[in-house]
């Protein structure tokens, strides 16, 4: 057989915005009015073969900033053999990660470390294309050493050893035929944040509610912590909505000082809340502990802010959380997130992913379905965000039936978007932004 000599040969960059501010849909204490954008690429190859789709989420302004460093990437990129790099993602993962002068942005944080998920990611997505898998496929069938291989222990080796890693990976392929079957039947858990904007009234949060219910979601999530008044009344309807026996969490979107997480989480505990997610800073792990220890049985949760696999380490080394909220889009793609899953199983706290924004559903069932059939075996406890917005721009969209992510067969990692949402969303030439803006000029010229 010739040698495949494919290589990628260009990193095409798109910052695409969507106008969701205008409806409020996404609206919470810290984020009054978010235009959810995706700073988005293509990983083109000399082959007529699959493409690499990948991209991180941003909330509008500074979309350009998170495209400007995924292009400072490029260089370790192009050129790279396909087969060699779909072979081992972590070589391009370290090379990524190791580059001394970009690190200095850093380190393994912030937009510099978004921009390395959303390459590392469209690299898997290559991957997983060139398998004929879905990305939760490729990995839950993969060896358990070469799955090892894929993860950087680098400062988490204290909390978790390659050894232990490698126990929890083969107990994680016994019955996990059993699992993909299930999960191929019945799909993954989700809950739904659509009803729970801060934004939205106390009609359009009743009528909402109970379409989740009627849905069959078992868990809806209210934003909260910009008045106390408000929250309480929100919370109240929200609860006469789904009854008892539905699972209502609230979200802070980290608006408080640690003594203010846990008096105001307490006053909404007659509502039963089911978890405070970020209830303060994302870095603050001893402020979460605190929290933790001060609102039980009220559980803590946080994680999509959560910059990367050490603070996730110290979380659960100090018992600060009791729910690990990972995010697909955060932190240095595919391979940290493998990491992240590990630690999770390792200290038995249950992985229920943020999601939303602009595909970040897509991405992340991949990582939830893969966590169930091959490393913690199960979805008791666990369930993945689903927002219900902007799916229609994807060409793989998520399908949620019954309360549950149906589990995608596409191959891939579900990251492509259409051409036309593309064409279309682009900043500032595309055609809704071009429109937009002539039209904001016409309203300001006087009479
Ligand atoms: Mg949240």
């Amino acid at each position: 057989m010739a040698t495949d000599t494919t290589r990628i040969v260009a990193v095409d960059t798109y910052d695409i915005r969507f106008p969701t501010s205008r409806e409020l849909d996404g609206s919470d204490a810290m984020n009054p009015d978010p235009d959810y954008s995706a700073a988005y690429l293509v990983l083109r190859t000399s082959a007529d073969g699959p493409e690499g789709h990948g991209f991180t989420f941003t909330i509008g302004r500074g979309n350009d900033v998170q495209v400007a460093a995924i292009q400072a990437l490029r260089e370790h990129v192009v050129g790279r053999s396909v087969a060699e790099v779909c072979a081992d993602p972590a070589s391009l993962h370290r090379d990524l990660v190791g580059d001394s002068q970009l690190r200095w942005l850093g380190p393994e944080k912030g937009v510099m470390h978004m921009a390395i998920g959303a390459v590392v990611n469209a690299v898997w997505d290559l991957a997983a294309k060139r398998e004929g898998k879905p990305l939760w496929r490729l990995l839950a069938d993969a060896e358990p050493e070469w799955l090892l291989s894929q993860v950087d222990f680098r400062y988490i080796a204290d909390a978790l050893s390659p050894d232990e890693a490698l126990h929890l990976l083969r107990r994680g392929k016994e019955g996990s035929a059993d699992r993909a079957a299930e999960l191929l039947r019945r799909g993954y858990p989700a809950y739904t944040t659509s009803p729970g904007w801060l934004g939205y009234s106390d009609e359009k949060l009743t009528r909402l509610a109970h379409e989740a219910v009627a849905d069959g979601f078992r868990q809806i999530k209210l934003k909260v912590g910009a008045d106390l008044a408000d929250d309480i009344r929100r919370c109240r309807v929200a609860r006469a909505a789904i009854g008892p026996d539905i699972r209502m969490a609230i979200d802070a979107n980290q608006r408080w000082n640690v003594a203010e997480a846990i008096s105001w989480t307490n006053a909404l505990a007659e509502f039963d809340p089911y978890w405070i997610e970020e209830p303060t800073s994302p870095d603050d792990v001893l402020g979460h502990a605190t929290v933790r220890e001060r609102v039980a049985p009220i559980r803590v949760a946080t994680g999509e802010h959560v910059q990367n696999r050490i603070i996730f380490k110290q979380l659960l080394q100090a018992g600060a959380i009791d729910v690990l909220q990972l995010d697909a889009a955060r932190v240095g793609g595919v391979n940290e997130n493998l990491a992240i899953l590990l630690l999770a199983a390792k200290y038995g706290v249950p992985v229920c992913p943020h999601a939303g924004g602009v595909g970040l559903c897509e991405l992340v069932q991949h990582l939830s379905m893969f966590d169930y059939v091959a490393l913690s075996g199960t979805t008791e406890d666990r369930v993945i965000e689903f927002v219900d917005h902007l799916h229609q721009h994807f060409v793989d969209p998520v399908v949620i039936d019954d309360g549950h992510y149906r589990a995608p067969t596409a191959p891939g990692f579900s990251a492509a978007m259409h051409r036309a949402s593309i064409d279309t969303y682009r900043y500032p030439q595309g055609d809704f932004w071009v429109a937009d803006l002539a039209q904001q000029q016409n309203t300001e010229v006087p009479a």
